[in-house]
């Protein structure tokens, strides 16, 4: 076999980590010398604001397979990737995080299913022990509802750490929707699909940028972009409210009818009042979200701005 004919880019978004990328090259480079294709390391610079880019510039003019592009401000871990998928040129990209949460290691298993002929090969996490107990009972929680709302599926325990093949990442390069919710987008394409198997490590260096209301928030994100049954849950309520108000309208009518006015109802009036309110208001909400989402798209902003691209 003419051995290196295909090429393999290795997309790493970074945001702050300037006591992250040294050891991740150092990890990541004699593995993926030994794979059986080209190989080359494109860094995304979310727009940091330590010295971040000023090492990646210099790892660049060491490494001709290090190449990077600066976004011009921080735009956040999503675009970081989007801009990344929308500028490899690889037979097949895997996307990885700078931290070393996600091993390295995985990348020649993932390679030799690649070239076996699967189009994506995620990584899945078999062991969660490393997080706390409440953020693995959400995780499930958010893997359970979204496969019950959402007609894409998306794949259980499994982050951005993937192989995917150019069909796929040139599928994704056609979703244009400006909210990136990357879970989904990354496993809406679907194909083939072959799993290896990991425990997820601590991260080495550096701090996550994940707090528990911003992963909520984040979840939120998934279940409003890829379903709609949030909206149509409202009808169902509503049906089912009408039907109790008319049930109830008439027991009173004849009520009245047969024992007269009665006049007495100020606490019934009063919690009626308020709970159909609360309902009202999270209708709303939930519409809101829907709209909001609606206005983003509309702009028709770009999703990120490239300052420079180094050693292209
Ligand atoms: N990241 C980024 N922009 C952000 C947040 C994170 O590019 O706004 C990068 C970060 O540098 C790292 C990866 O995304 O390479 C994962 O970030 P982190 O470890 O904070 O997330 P977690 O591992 O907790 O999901
Ligand atoms: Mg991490």
């Amino acid at each position: 076999m003419s051995k290196k004919t295909t090429l393999l880019s290795i997309l790493v978004p970074c945001y702050n980590e300037q006591d992250s990328i040294e050891p991740f090259t150092q990890e990541i480079l004699p593995i993926l010398s030994e794979l059986p294709c080209n190989f080359e390391i494109i860094f995304v610079d979310d727009g940091s604001d330590d010295a971040t880019l000023l090492l990646l510039t210099r790892l660049c003019e060491k490494n001709a397979c290090i190449k990077a592009i600066s976004l011009s401000r921080h735009f956040g871990k999503e675009a970081a990737l989007t801009a990344g998928l929308d500028i490899v040129e690889g037979d097949a990209v895997i996307p990885i995080d700078v931290d070393l949460q996600d091993p390295v290691e995985l990348i020649p298993e993932m390679v030799s299913k690649w070239k076996s002929g699967v189009e994506v090969v995620l990584a899945k996490r078999i062991d969660r022990r490393a997080e706390s107990l409440f953020r693995r009972a959400t995780a499930r929680g958010f893997y359970k509802l979204i496969a019950y709302l959402s007609a894409s599926p998306i794949p259980r325990d499994v982050g951005d750490y993937r192989l995917m093949d150019k069909i796929v990442v040139s599928a994704i390069r056609q979703l244009p929707e400006k909210n990136r919710f990357m879970k989904g987008l990354l496993s809406w394409p679907g194909y083939t699909t072959d799993v290896v198997e990991y425990s997820r490590p601590q991260r080495s260096t550096g701090s996550s940028k994940w707090r528990t209301w911003r992963l909520f928030n984040h979840a939120l994100d998934g279940i409003f972009s890829f379903s709609t049954a949030p909206l149509r849950m409202w009808t169902y309520i509503g049906m089912i409210l009408s039907f109790f108000s008319l049930m109830y309208l008439l027991y009173i009518v004849f009520k009245t009818l047969i024992f007269g006015i009665d006049l007495p109802g100020y606490a019934s009036i009063v919690s009626i009042i308020l709970f159909f309110s609360g309902i009202n208001l999270i209708g709303l909400g939930i519409l809101g979200e829907y709209l909001g989402r609606v206005f983003i798209e509309v702009k028709q902003r770009p999703v990120y701005l490239i300052k420079e691209k180094i050693g292209f």
